[in-house]
């Protein structure tokens, strides 16, 4: 197709759906096919090579050398049967995205033969060589070995011919290169302080899991479109396009029906995910044109993590048997709503029991209380660290957009449960409280549940919400590894844990007692985390004003949001917890310059080309057809052409002047990143970026959008953004 325009738009529409029908009606018969799941490992694994794994998976105890033999063969058989006949380490880099690298299962037999087989050692660690992925300087060139190691948390699967093994890639010295890596050490952080805190409640509390339930928006984009426009191929998003005279404003595709070519998709797409084991349950049609919601059944969190990722790869597939392409991309089109990847976000124990979801008497909603408390107490306390762990360069331009939170972090707890730690605040006291007062406040927490049931009071613009009986923190950006943001909140959360036991248990030893002790903390961590609470529109101009006035940091800059992980207390928190050391810190943060220079660098590349090898000669173009038409008119009518001519006149001096605009502005660009790039420290060159380059891509963009509204329609060489969202 060469220029798609609306008229031309039948042909997209025009797309047979292709319909992939499961091998059976009953979901059951094929779910977690592919999946090396319990039920597999029974069968396939001695009884004690089953207890092991069973172990580290719950314990984290490690495997040995002869028991990982032991599961290597029972997986090696299983993935046989799926006919698999290579595998490979299935790992999380800094650049994002999967990395995997794939070994056939070949051996020699040692008589001239070869068998296929696979041992204990290439199943639990793999040097994949892996030199060219982001470092931040933790392997030089001399040690450029990174390992991946086995995370038998998360299920092996099948893929094709190829046996995924899930795990973590580490640099010689054991350093964290990858995003699972802390995310486990936070998620092991958690549980060992969220199981003290349980200990206070019920003594037959021994673990204590994270979940995440995570919604995946997304936007669906024919192929022929998405290849005519080489900004959103090269860089995620469109970089220049007036908006569409008819977008979302009548909210008609908000859970309107799904078109036939998106259905057909969706159901192929499950279809791949239930195979994998992936409880996709819900889908609907978001609020933008053409964006669409995916969410699955919560699970634990790092199995969450890298389902999400795996299904993300395999949306990138699907969606190319049907003609689409899948943009993950935060903001893909200016003016219209962007894409985020809620994490809904709880904490539940051994014995059952979602510690973040009301109980059904006094003592299990303290117990509820004391874990929404420190929740919030967390996220005031390192509200940079969160705000660091989702500001990226693409999940910049949703944030603080017309439907995004803004980069200001705050929780809305809802009208029931905000009254009830205010009660809390008046009520208790730090004198001992009389039988009376307890007993009425001990009445009042009971109360919650029913409360709640009827309390279906929702704030959708809140960056972190507890939603009845999860906390949903909806910042975060839509192409994000959700590994990320949730070993901050985990982090933060353990910590803050650790600090509200010790102080409950100084006060116990004081001689004050338990429940009381908990009230009286509960208290002082509610009255100094006040400020991080906000029930209203987060969306609205008095939230700015507001919130600077409670003195909540609201930083906008992503080099300046990265610096926070340099704080002294964000070191603290990490490396205190033995989740990230220093010099891991220091690495992830230089990738993270490098990879915020990256991409507003290429984004400035491709701008800067469309700019003027395919906007400013359609612009001049047209202009030669206007000033022939007016030379014309002037040939015929003299000195009456000025007044036949209409506008035209206008317009050739709009096209010349807005060219001008355009070409010098691209040549200005050019050299600030030539200024830019001798900058040494990656800081530094990533603040140069931010503030003299970056700032271009808008200011070049108006002229072109102008332009857009001027030329003619047919010579227009992208298409736009009407054709790029109505078409399906
Ligand atoms: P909504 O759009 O109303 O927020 P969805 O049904 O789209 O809700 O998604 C909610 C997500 O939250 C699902 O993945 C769901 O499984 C998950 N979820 C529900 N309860 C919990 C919980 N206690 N902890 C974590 N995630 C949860
Ligand atoms: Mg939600």
């Amino acid at each position: 197709m060469a220029v798609i325009r609306f008229s031309s738009l039948e042909q997209v529409n025009k797309r047979k759906p292709v319909h992939v029908d499961p091998p059976s009606k009953d979901v059951a018969d094929y779910f977690g096919i592919n999946v090396f799941d319990d039920q597999k490992m029974r069968k396939f694994l001695s009884g004690e090579a089953y207890e092991h794994v069973k172990r580290a998976i719950y314990r984290g105890t490690p495997i040995d050398r002869k028991m990982a033999d032991a599961v290597a063969i029972g997986m090696k058989a299983w993935a046989s049967e799926r006919g698999a006949t290579h595998y490979t380490h299935w790992f999380q880099p800094l650049t994002g995205g999967t990395a995997e690298k794939h070994d056939a299962f070949l051996e020699y037999n040692g008589n001239g033969g070869v068998v296929e087989s696979f041992s204990g050692k290439a199943l639990a660690q793999q040097e994949p060589d892996a030199s060219s992925f982001p470092s931040g300087g933790l392997r030089n060139t001399f040690e450029a070995r990174g390992y991946t190691a086995w995370d038998p948390s998360s299920p092996a699967f099948v893929i094709g011919d190829t046996l995924s093994i899930p795990t973590i890639f580490i640099s010689y010295t054991g350093e964290a290169l990858d995003h699972k890596t802390p995310l486990l050490r936070a998620l092991n952080a958690v549980n060992d302080a969220a199981t003290v805190v349980c200990q206070y409640f019920d003594k037959n509390v021994s673990q204590v899991q994270a979940n995440l339930g995570w919604e995946q928006e997304f936007f669906l984009i024919d192929e022929a479109l998405y290849y005519a426009r080489p900004d959103l191929s090269l860089t995620g998003r469109t970089l220049m396009g007036h908006a569409s005279a008819k977008d979302q404003q009548l909210d008609d595709h908000y859970f309107g029906s799904i078109p036939e070519r998106v259905s057909a998709f969706l159901k192929e797409l499950e279809f791949e995910a239930y195979k994998l084991g992936i409880p996709i349950k819900t889908r609907h049609n978001e609020v933008a044109p053409n964006q669409y919601e995916i969410a699955p059944i919560y699970s634990e969190c790092n199995l969450a993590v890298d389902q999400n990722v795996l299904v993300m790869e395999v949306m990138k597939r699907v969606s190319r048997h049907h003609d689409f392409r899948v943009l993950f991309h935060e903001k893909p089109f200016a003016g219209i709503n962007g894409s985020g990847k809620h994490n809904n976000w709880s904490l539940s124990t051994d014995t059952g029991v979602i510690l973040h979801s009301p109980g059904k008497n006094p003592k299990s909603n303290l117990q509820f209380l004391t874990f929404i408390v420190n929740t919030i107490k967390a996220v005031f306390e390192h509200q940079d660290l969160l705000r660091a762990s989702i500001l990226t360069a693409s999940n910049a331009h949703r944030l603080g957009a017309n439907e995004a939170p803004p980069a200001i972090l705050s929780c809305f707890l809802g009208k029931e449960v905000s009254k009830m730690l205010d009660q809390i605040e008046e009520q208790v006291t730090n004198r001992k409280m009389t039988p009376d007062e307890k007993t009425e406040l001990k009445l009042d927490i009971g109360k919650i549940p029913e409360i709640l049931l009827d309390n279906t009071d929702r704030n959708r613009t809140s960056p972190f919400a507890f939603t009845g009986n999860r906390f949903e923190f909806r910042a975060v950006g839509g192409s994000a590894n959700s590994a990320t943001p949730m070993a901050v909140l985990n982090a933060a959360v353990a910590a803050q844990l650790r600090s509200f036991s010790k102080a409950v248990d100084e006060l116990i030893e004081q001689g004050v007692k338990k429940d009381e002790a908990i009230f009286q903390v509960l208290r002082q961590e509610i009255i100094a985390s006040k400020s991080i609470r906000f029930e209203g529109d987060n969306y609205s101009d008095g939230w700015l004003k507001e919130a600077k006035k409670r003195g909540l940091s609201n930083i906008t800059d992503i080099p300046d949001s990265i610096h926070t992980y340099e704080s002294a207390k964000a070191k603290q928190l990490f490396v205190s917890q033995g989740i990230l050391g220093e010099n891991e810190i220091a690495a992830r943060v230089e990738v993270m310059y490098e990879n915020y220079i990256m991409k507003v660098q290429i984004e400035a590349r491709v701008l800067g080309d469309l700019a003027i090898n395919h906007i400013v000669p359609t612009a001049v173009k047209y202009q030669n057809v206007l000033m022939q038409n007016v030379a014309l008119l002037k040939e015929l009518y003299g000195d009456d052409y000025e007044s036949l001519s209409g506008n035209r006149v206008a317009l050739i001096r709009e096209i010349s002047e807005r060219v001008t605009e355009i070409k010098t502005m691209v040549n200005e660009m050019v050299e600030a990143r030539k200024v830019a790039n001798k900058i040494d420290l990656a800081e530094k060159r990533a603040a140069a970026y931010s503030k003299n380059v970056f700032p271009y891509l808008d200011k070049i963009r108006y002229h072109i959008d102008k332009l857009e509204l001027i030329v003619d329609d047919e010579m227009w060489p992208l298409p736009k953004y009407r054709e790029l969202l109505f078409s399906n």
